[in-house]
């Protein structure tokens, strides 16, 4: 029987490990969230735009790392697609300033979240037309603040409304079509709940690695059954992913970037936000 080598695969420590905030549903104001994930002993935190409505980035950016936390992403952009050409340049518009404000917060990374058909729309041609239309209008923009933008696949389930990327390889097409002299400026999101079931996984993260195109690495869990298609991610641990594995294998094709939870869950949405984190940094050490 074939077994993935994970063995030789270095403990995960947490000042390696960044928490996506949206894994607290957002519940608290985002400096209590600061405090309490540095307290917890984590190295990062992926903040989302609504944690910095009516706040200063660049103020926040600040707050984190005098906690002793680095800014591992920041989530999320605007769907891109659109029905109307004036919708589309407002989404455009939309994720520039939200590149700006990535920026001043520090984060190496802007994630992108596509987007598919506007609403009505069966024409997914277009909608991946649009997306890639839309990045090519910021990339410019993105290299010059210092902020990649990270192409993050979803898994097809999402292919209606979220995300008509909805593979590895084709997130490498398109980081490729749109540099194509790996200038750079662009790169994907490995996260393990989208892209666990992939035959193609093992070959696509190396040479995603080859590439230079992994710009984040995102954890949880595929709970069996899966009762939710948004809300029911599970803790690494209480589903079917080999999170283990999978990192062994993103960090042999180069990646030394840290290992975000984001967990997107009712259950854990439910519960106090330092016994999630509590529970995350226990699990990431044990079984990650
Ligand atoms: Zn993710």
């Amino acid at each position: 029987m074939a077994m993935s080598d994970t063995a030789s695969t270095a403990p995960l420590s947490l000042a390696r490990c960044s928490i996506n905030t949206a894994t607290l549903g957002h519940n608290l104001p985002i400096e209590e969230v600061i405090e309490l994930v540095a307290r917890a002993g984590f190295g990062g935190i992926a903040p989302w735009r609504r944690d910095l409505e009516g706040r200063d980035a660049a103020a926040i950016g600040r707050r984190i790392r005098e906690a002793g936390l680095d800014v591992s992403g920041y989530c999320r952009s605007t769907y891109f697609p659109a029905a109307t050409a004036e919708q589309f340049r407002a989404n455009v518009a939309d994720n520039r300033r939200a590149i700006d404000e990535a920026a001043a917060l520090g984060a190496p990374c802007f994630v992108l979240v596509v987007g598919s058909l506007p609403e009505g729309g069966r024409d997914l041609a277009s909608a991946r037309a649009q997306v890639a239309e839309g990045i090519a209008l910021l990339l410019d923009h993105a290299r010059a603040s210092g902020v990649a933008l990270a192409l993050e696949p979803l898994h097809p389930m999402y292919a209606g409304d979220r995300s008509c990327v909805t593979s590895l390889p084709e997130a490498l097409a398109l980081c490729e079509a749109l540099d194509p002299e790996g200038r750079g400026g662009i790169n994907t999101v490995i996260d393990v709940y989208h892209l666990w079931w992939d035959w193609r996984l093992a070959g696509d993260i190396r040479r995603a690695g080859e590439e230079g195109r992994i710009g984040a690495f995102h954890v949880c869990d595929w709970l069996v059954p899966t009762t939710d298609l948004l809300l029911d991610r599970g803790m690494m641990g209480d589903g079917v992913i080999d999170v283990r594995g999978i990192r062994a294998e993103v960090e042999q094709a180069g990646y030394r970037g840290f290992v975000e939870t984001e967990i997107f869950s009712r259950h854990w949405w439910s519960r106090p936000a330092a016994e999630v984190l509590e529970t995350c940094a226990r699990r990431l050490v044990e079984l990650c």
